[in-house]
């Protein structure tokens, strides 16, 4: 490999730092427990829903923060965060009842995404909010509510297909909701239904990184609602989903330089950069790059709160230029957010141990085996690229990856991360990792910040190797300590739930 080793070092945040300055710990735990293993950290949660109320209280914005649980089935994160006052966002009927049971009063739950008769079911006999996508989901709760003498529901409408007029910014398309141009006939279902249900507002859920695209779809809602009040109806309330994002990379000067490079070598002017040549969506035709760059931005300093904030002093264009906040405080509207990957920003790290390193004959990448599966540490499925950090077996060793400096007479070496599936393209990453020193069977790697959909969306027990067991960690007095995740409850660490 020539040249300078191109280091994707992971962003840390002090919490999760101090995780992974505890080498013995972690060995201690992969070594009873197994690899590969998940930590999370469920205070931290604490701290990023804290960052997103501050950009509430900022503008002077009323509504409440629903985690979307679909990122994580931790129950740790989930008990955590009932005790605090913020809600949940579910999507099936497993994940409703785990917030149920969880402690999530049905005030502080909503339930969206696709729903089974068994799941609109529940939702509507506890009462939490049910998000509708179309008119046909409307008329089977309305259904259901009247054959089974249920309590009224209160009920929000996802809108999709938001177009603004002037400058025509369509917002992308999705199979979830109903398109706002076609609202008429869904808004008159209402109108037949109030009877047993009651329209707490309208709802939104774009997977984009584009900052206009939700501010057009902001103020398709808030136009929406204004033709909801000339109906007579009484909504008080936007839903504007997800997607505010996670910054991963601590050093923005490392992605540009990466990217930059992973072009050259899909140009063949430099050594390739991945396994077989890989161009994560990039592709030479004659010398001339083609196709479109399929990796998440992982360098993101304007993410998670910080987008937020953004989002709510976007000028609303067709709306005299003010800012969204503002409209939304003059109609006294609720904001509710449901954030997913943002609120699990540093809560944790999965741990996988190193089986086999071997030499390549070739003098290319070592061949680097883990006691994991690609889809045991899916940041690659999510297109994040980002390096673990080395925890050496020898405990004498301090943890060494790009974030922690190098270590004194050691040599980069690029690897190949394997996993452990008898199949050939079971790659942690298909990226070609720089570590600061040659690993060593027993060493651990710690992928840091997958808490969010990287820890067990993906997880199979292909092969019958096992999924990850999951650890919930915390500090007391300056240690850390642990226990399964589905024995922890805000009772358990004695300076838990404040
Ligand atoms: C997945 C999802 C979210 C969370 O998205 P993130 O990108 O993780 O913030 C929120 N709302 C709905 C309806 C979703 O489907």
């Amino acid at each position: 490999m020539g040249g300078q080793p191109l280091y994707l070092a992971p962003r840390l945040a002090a919490r999760l730092r101090s995780l992974l300055d505890a080498p013995d710990l972690l060995h201690t735990l992969t070594d009873g427990l197994g690899s590969p293993l998940n930590l999370v950290v469920p205070d931290q949660l604490v701290d990023n829903l804290r960052q997103f109320r501050s950009v509430y209280g900022k503008h002077h914005l009323a509504g409440q923060v629903f985690f979307a649980h679909k990122a994580n089935r931790s129950s740790a994160l989930l008990r955590r965060l009932a005790a605090t006052d913020a809600g949940v966002d579910v999507a099936s009927l497993g994940e409703l009842q785990h917030a149920l049971g969880a402690g999530f009063t049905p005030d502080r739950i909503t339930a969206t995404g696709p729903k089974n008769p068994e799941f609109l079911w529940l939702a509507a006999r506890t009462s939490v909010t049910v998000s509708l996508d179309t008119r046909g989901e409307l008329d089977q709760l309305a259904t259901l509510i009247r054959k089974h003498t249920l309590p009224r529901a209160r009920i929000l409408l996802r809108l999709s297909g938001f177009e603004t007029s002037g400058v025509r910014v369509l917002s992308r398309r999705s199979r979830f909701g109903t398109a706002a141009g076609e609202s008429g006939p869904l808004l008159e279902a209402v109108e037949r239904h109030t009877d047993v249900v009651d329209l707490l507002g309208v709802a939104y859920h774009l997977d984009t990184t584009s900052l206009t695209e939700k501010a057009t779809a902001l103020e398709g809602c808030l136009r929406m609602l204004e033709e909801c009040r000339r109906r007579g109806l009484r909504p008080r309330a936007v839903d504007i989903g997800g997607g505010f994002g996670v910054d991963y990379l601590a050093d923005g000067g490392q992605w540009d330089r990466y990217t930059t490079e992973l072009t050259e070598a899909v140009l063949g002017t430099r050594p390739p950069l991945t396994y077989g040549g890989h161009g994560y969506g990039l592709r030479s035709e004659a010398g001339t790059l083609r196709g479109t760059l399929g990796l998440y931005p992982a360098h993101r300093p304007v993410a998670g709160a910080r987008y937020l904030d953004e989002l709510l002093s976007h000028p609303a264009t067709s709306m005299d230029g003010r800012p969204l906040a503002a409209l939304l405080l003059e109609h006294l509207y609720d904001l509710h957010t449901e954030p997913g990957r943002a609120l699990l920003d540093q809560c944790g790290v999965t741990l996988g141990k190193v089986l086999e390193v071997r030499d390549q004959e070739t003098g290319g990448p070592l061949a680097v085996r883990l006691a994991a599966k690609a889809d045991d540490v899916a940041l690659e499925e999510h297109g994040v690229l980002m390096d673990p950090l080395v925890i050496p077996r020898d405990t004498a060793g301090a943890v060494t990856g790009p974030g922690t400096g190098p270590v004194a007479g050691a040599e980069p070496v690029a690897v190949h991360l394997f996993g452990s599936r008898c199949l050939e393209s079971d790659l942690i990453t298909r990226r070609t990792v720089f570590l600061p020193h040659r690993p060593e069977p027993g060493d651990l790697l710690a992928f840091a910040n997958t808490a969010g959909y990287c820890m067990d969306f993906h997880a199979t027990r292909a092969q019958h190797q096992p999924v990850a067991r999951k650890v919930a960690a915390w500090q007391e007095g300056g240690t850390w300590r642990w226990c399964l995740d589905d024995q922890y409850w805000p009772t358990t660490p004695v300076g838990g739930a404040q």
